[in-house]
C-alpha cells in the first residue's frame, strides 16, 4: 500500500523533463544541457521542436520532440503536465522579447504552477534543482486539492 498523503504524487528519481527555450535564450539552455548532460542522461527529455533538435545534437541523448513552441509545443508540454507525463520544467524565456505566442507561455507557466511541478526559467534556478539531492532520491509532491474548484455550484446548472 502506498505510504504517500492522499494528494500527493511520487516524483521518481528518474524524471520526465520539459525543456524550452526561446531563440534569445537557446544558447543559454544548450550551454547549461551540455555542462549537466551526465545528470540529464538518467532522465526522460521532452522539448519544443527547435530547442528539441538542438538538444538532440548536441548532447547526443534522445530527446522526444514536439511541435515547435509557437506552433502548440508549449501547449503540449502543458497538457503533458496536466496528465501526469511531465513532472519537471526547465523554461527559459525571454524577458526581453515579446513572442508571437505569448498566451501559450503564459498557459505553461500557469499549468506549472496549477501542478506544483519544478519550474526553473534561467540558469541560477536550472542550475540548483539539477543539484537537489531531491533529482535522484525522489519527491513526494504535493497536490493542491482542487476539489472546491471542481465541486463549486454552478448556479443551477
Ligand atoms: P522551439 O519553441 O523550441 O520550437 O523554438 C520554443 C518556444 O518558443 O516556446
Amino acid at each position: 500500500m502506498s505510504e504517500l498523503p492522499e494528494r500527493a504524487r511520487d516524483l521518481a528519481p528518474r524524471k520526465r523533463i520539459g525543456l524550452v527555450a526561446h531563440d534569445n535564450k537557446k544558447r543559454d539552455l544548450v550551454e547549461w544541457a551540455r555542462y549537466n548532460r551526465r545528470l540529464l542522461a538518467e532522465h526522460d527529455l521532452y522539448a519544443t521542436g527547435t530547442t528539441g533538435s538542438l538538444l538532440a545534437r548536441e548532447l547526443d541523448l534522445p530527446v522526444a520532440r514536439l511541435q515547435s513552441g509557437p506552433l502548440g509545443g508549449d501547449l503540449q508540454i502543458g497538457a503533458m503536465i496536466a496528465d501526469g507525463t511531465i513532472d519537471f520544467l526547465v523554461f527559459f524565456w525571454d524577458p526581453l522579447e515579446p513572442q508571437p505566442h505569448d498566451p501559450d507561455v503564459k498557459a505553461l507557466l500557469r499549468i506549472a504552477v496549477v501542478w506544483n511541478i519544478p519550474v526553473a526559467c534561467n540558469r541560477a534556478t536550472a542550475d540548483f534543482m539539477i543539484a537537489s539531492p531531491l533529482m535522484t532520491d525522489g519527491y513526494e509532491r504535493l497536490l493542491p486539492d482542487y476539489s472546491a474548484h471542481l465541486e463549486r455550484p454552478l448556479g443551477g446548472v
